[in-house]
């Protein structure tokens, strides 16, 4: 194993530089990968502009990215899971295993999850990465890289359903077509989901959620969204409206789109803290509001579904870059926010091609 490698390095914002580091080494629990594809996630373009998100600032470099696959290339002492050459997929979020959310399954509550590209922790856009081997998850033969990197984003869609308990008989509207708004229609649809309707403003987006499978894609600003949304599902409106464009309008309009009796389910994430919601109209609908961060338990049963169903989730990916061209792939996708939907890194091939 050689001691140093590259790894794009964030200092500030704006200020990310290829850098030679040392190469990690896996505790006794922990695996070193080999990375082959990592995405950009919108939390990291975010980092990358501003410096922070919340209370969690980068006050000191940091390496991004966390939506990853590879290749298993050394592992520690205890390690059993898993042995050197296998390809995986890695859950980049590390938790402590003994408190109650754990315990209970909701494991992305842990108060102490260690989460990858999350300050101060470093993230994966270098060669390698030393992962604690439980939070690594065998690729089927024939699931490619790729696919294992978008387990994450997919695993979000994933968690969504489960909250929601969605089911094939439900007609499901998803709002917001990037990446998360067009994997959860991915997931709605390894759920036996046949009524399935995305709305967004950009046509490229909505294009991309009938390549998905979607029944429809309809654009909120071209008249009375609530007529055409009944149009759509034959005189009802959505047994399951899933949010993700974070957008605040498109919050409090949820409430229009779901039938009574209907669920919510709330993943983009707002800029804004106080979003008008129609309390009373809740109240009388008896809607149930389910908030989604992250995900938990969704990589074993993502990899199944994938592997068993015909759906093509590398459809999201509209973009892929060596890591040497780092910047200017992070750059693509903060400015080109609409025709860039996932942008992928592939660390090992410009070490192929000599670059
Ligand atoms: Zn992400
Ligand atoms: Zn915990």
């Amino acid at each position: 194993m050689k001691a140093t490698m590259s790894a794009a390095v964030l200092d500030r914002p704006f200020s990310m530089e290829v850098k030679q580091v040392p190469v990690p080494v896996p505790k006794a629990d922990e695996a070193l990968i080999q990375v082959h594809c990592i995405g950009i996630c919108g939390s990291d373009v975010h980092y990358y502009e501003h410096g922070r998100i919340g209370r969690y600032e980068v006050k000191s470099p940091i390496i991004l990215g966390h939506e990853l696959a590879g290749v298993v290339v050394q592992t520690g002492a205890s390690v059993t899971n898993v042995a050197i050459g296998d390809r995986v997929a890695v859950e980049p979020g590390v938790t402590c295993g003994r408190c109650e959310y754990c315990k209970s399954g909701r494991y992305n509550l842990c108060p102490d999850v260690v989460f990858m590209a999350t300050p101060p922790v470093d993230g994966a856009w270098a060669e390698y990465v030393a992962v604690r081997s439980d939070f690594l998850f065998k690729l089927p033969d024939g699931m490619s890289f790729e696919e294992g990197a978008l387990l994450e984003p997919l695993s979000v869609g994933f968690h969504a359903m489960q909250r929601a308990k969605v089911s094939p008989k439900d007609k499901v509207l998803v709002t917001g077509l990037g990446p998360i708004g067009l994997l959860a229609m991915a997931a709605a649809k390894m759920f036996g989901v046949t009524q399935l309707y995305g709305s967004d403003v950009v046509e490229f987006r909505r294009n991309l959620a009938l390549q998905i499978g979607a029944s429809g894609a309809l654009n909120p600003m071209d008249g009375d969204l609530q007529a055409r949304i009944r149009e759509a599902f034959d005189g009802y409106m959505a047994d399951v409206v899933v949010e993700t464009s974070g957008n605040p309008k498109a919050i409090s309009d949820t409430i229009n789109l779901v039938k009574r009796g209907g669920r919510i389910v709330l993943i983009g994430l707002p800029t804004t803290d106080a979003i008008p919601l129609d309390i009373p109209a809740l109240i009388d609908a008896e809607l149930d509001v389910y908030g989604v961060f992250r995900y938990a338990n969704t990589y074993p049963a993502a990899i199944q579904a994938l592997r068993n169903s015909d759906q093509k989730i590398s459809q999201v990916v509209t973009h892929r870059f060596g890591l040497h061209d780092i910047k200017e792939a992070v750059e693509l996708a903060r400015t080109n926010k609409e025709q860039s939907i996932k942008v992928m890194i592939y660390p090992q091939r410009e070490m192929q091609s000599g670059d």
